[in-house]
């Protein structure tokens, strides 16, 4: 909404500008009445009699009523040529058209000139004309557009502001690695389905459903599922829309909806990001926002509104039920609450097969090797990885997608766009040596991760990459190994200052360090793994967000925290000195494999712990098996 005003100051500026500019312009315009008098020179009155008397004058040509005229008269001292004169003559002066005509003088008159006038009328008009155009235009183009820009003058009408698909044509064999999610929800597909069984033994069925769970792990796609498998309408809005900049637009889409929905039942709707609009009441900045609580009350009021059994249902997702307000979660609400989590290495297979259904992929292509090859991936990663493996696919001219598309696409998703690599240069010198201490410190700890590339093809943000062999689903992470990880993300920066001097570091080590210093301190704060002792000194959430977390005072003292930046401090700074003597200690391996690395741009992980245990000892690793 904001922005709209925004672009509307952008249109009315010129709009202003050019009309002020045409305003003006029509504005001299209907001064000079006179038009042809403008040019001539002025005489006075009395000069004009002289002349008159004289005999001088050979014509006169009256303007303005006879207020003005323009006065022809043989100048004597330039060889008697004509002269053009512009004369103001008194008002009402009877005796000189008398006189005038006595002596036979060339006598016209003008009216004045009404075409002045209507461009007197015309410019003034111009300007709110083109003004108001101007709007209308922009108002027309902001309402045009759905979800476009501007909205300003859709006050309260919800029109387009919620989608609602008759038939979702999404089923539950659709939506994998969820089975927990899918089995609850089954239920509510039955309340949609054959609501008697419930009512006839006297049970309510419940209102709303609360979907938790990062971005991405497919609660959208269960929510349609559920309108799919049940076949209802499916109504969507996401909950920022609900929050406008005018008081009481939220409330009236809110109000819109459940209408909306109504005439539609059985449906589900479903609200997205209900953070957006369900944090806690009465908190935040500045007191309350009134928009928010407006729409969240009309939110509940709609939802206590509506009997338990009019089959709608209400499913709302979110990745912060932590903010929610409490009111939200009482019963006859969102009395449910459903965790969608991140799929494990079987739910990740299962989406896989989905998405691969509709694609050819070349037949040693193992959906299970990717699936290991994938912590962490949300099913839309998957989706997506799976897709970009068929864009380049295509790109290439393959039939099917073999395993290097998968490789490339894994990488893509997961660091971003293939950059052009560096010339050679001192830079990109400097970013091998960055890497291969990544590298070299990750293979030389037995609890790292151990390296599956090295590559200085930039990626994303990234001018070089240490690719690991990510650790499988692990629950539990030890302390040694978070240690671990500390080391190797200072590895980089430990090359650039052993081999380049404390002056020639680099900005290249920001993203590093904060990863680090982020590490660092929950060593201390959370996993009491540090001479603190065994301390949970910070909430879970460290974030701090406007709907609660700002009013809660930090749980420890003054005291304390200067202790904890101590801790943070001392791990940090040994993890620093272990990285660089590692470096230090295996200088001639790490010049050797920079320059390799320059050479081929990509060094993978077996070729790297060959050339490295020429030089030293490279601890075994049980992973190194499950590689390439
Ligand atoms: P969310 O609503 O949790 O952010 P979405 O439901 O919008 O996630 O998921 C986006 C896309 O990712 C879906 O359209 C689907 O293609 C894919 N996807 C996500 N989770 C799954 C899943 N569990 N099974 C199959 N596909 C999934
Ligand atoms: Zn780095």
């Amino acid at each position: 909404m904001k922005f709209s005003w925004r672009v509307a100051l952008l249109w009315a500026l010129p709009i202003l500008v050019i009309g002020f500019f045409l305003w003006q312009g029509a504005f001299s315009s209907s001064a000079m009445t006179g038009g042809s008098n403008a040019a001539a020179t002025r005489m006075s009155y009395g000069r004009f009699l002289d002349y008159l008397n004289a005999g001088r004058v050979t014509s006169v040509d009256l303007y303005e009523g006879g207020r003005t005229a323009i006065v022809e008269a043989v100048d004597l001292d330039l060889d008697n040529r004509i002269q053009r004169l512009r004369v103001d003559l008194p008002a009402n002066d009877p005796q000189l058209i008398a006189k005038l005509r006595e002596s036979n003088i060339n006598l016209d008159t003008h009216p004045p000139r009404n075409d002045g006038a209507i461009w007197g009328l015309l410019g003034n008009l111009v300007f709110p004309v083109l003004l108001i155009a101007g709007l209308f235009f922009l108002f027309r183009r902001s309402s045009n557009a759905p979800g476009g820009p501007g909205q300003a003058m859709n006050f309260g009408k919800s029109r387009a502001r919620f989608q609602m698909e008759a038939k979702t044509g999404v089923l539950f064999d659709d939506v994998a690695g969820v089975d927990e999610a899918k089995e609850e929800l089954q239920e509510v597909v039955t309340f949609l389905k054959k609501p008697e069984r419930f009512t006839a033994v006297g049970a309510r069925i419940p209102k709303g459903v609360l979907l938790v769970g990062q971005p991405g792990t497919g609660k959208t796609l269960l929510a349609k599922a559920i309108a799919g498998e049940a076949g209802v309408p499916f109504f969507s809005i996401s909950g920022s829309e609900f929050v406008e900049m005018f008081v009481g637009v939220g409330a009236s889409r809110v109000r819109d909806l459940f209408k909306k929905a109504k005439e539609n039942a059985p449906c589900i709707i479903f609200i997205d990001e209900i953070d957006a609009v369900g944090r806690q009441r009465g908190a935040g900045i500045g007191g309350g926002n009134d928009e928010r609580e407006q729409t969240l009350n009309q939110l509940l009021t709609e939802m206590d509104g509506f009997e338990g059994n009019t089959g709608i249902i209400i499913i709302a997702a979110t990745n912060r039920p932590d903010v929610l307000d409490s009111a939200l979660l009482r019963p006859g609400r969102f009395d449910r609450q459903i965790t969608v989590d991140a799929p494990d290495i079987k739910g990740r297979l299962s989406i896989l097969e989905v998405h691969a259904r509709n694609k050819k992929l070349a037949p040693e292509v193992s959906l299970d090797a990717i699936a290991r090859r994938t912590p962490g991936f949300t099913g839309a990663d998957l989706a997506n990885l799976l897709n970009e493996a068929a864009i380049l696919t295509a790109r290439r001219r393959k039939e099917a997608i073999t395993m290097p598309e998968i490789d490339d696409a894994v990488d893509r998703v997961v660091a971003g766009m293939e950059g052009t690599p560096l010339v050679d240069s001192k830079s990109k010198r400097l970013i091998g040596y960055h890497e291969v201490g990544h590298a070299i410190v990750g293979t030389l700890l037995k609890d790292h991760d151990p390296v599956q590339k090295v590559t200085l093809i930039p990626r994303g943000q990234a001018r070089g990459l240490t690719w690991f062999v990510p650790s499988e689903d692990q629950a539990l992470i030890s302390r040694a190994q978070i240690r671990a990880r500390i080391t190797g993300a200072l590895g980089g920066r430990a090359a650039e200052e052993v081999i380049f001097g404390d002056a020639e570091v680099t900005t290249g080590a920001g993203n590093d360090l904060q990863q680090v210093t982020g590490m660092a301190r929950q060593m201390v704060t959370r996993f009491g793994m540090s001479d603190l002792g065994p301390l949970s000194l910070e909430s879970q959430s460290g974030e701090v967000f406007l709907g609660r977390d700002l009013m809660t005072r930090s749980e420890y003292s003054e005291e304390i925290a200067a202790r904890i930046d101590a801790q943070v401090h001392t791990i940090v700074e040994q993890c620093y000195k272990d990285a660089c003597q590692m470096v230090r200690d295996n200088r001639v391996a790490v010049d050797r494999l920079v320059d390799l690395l320059i050479e081929k741009e990509t060094i993978d992980g077996e070729e790297f712990r060959q050339i490295l245990s020429e030089y030293t000892q490279v601890p075994e690793k049980e992973r190194y098996a499950s590689m390439s």
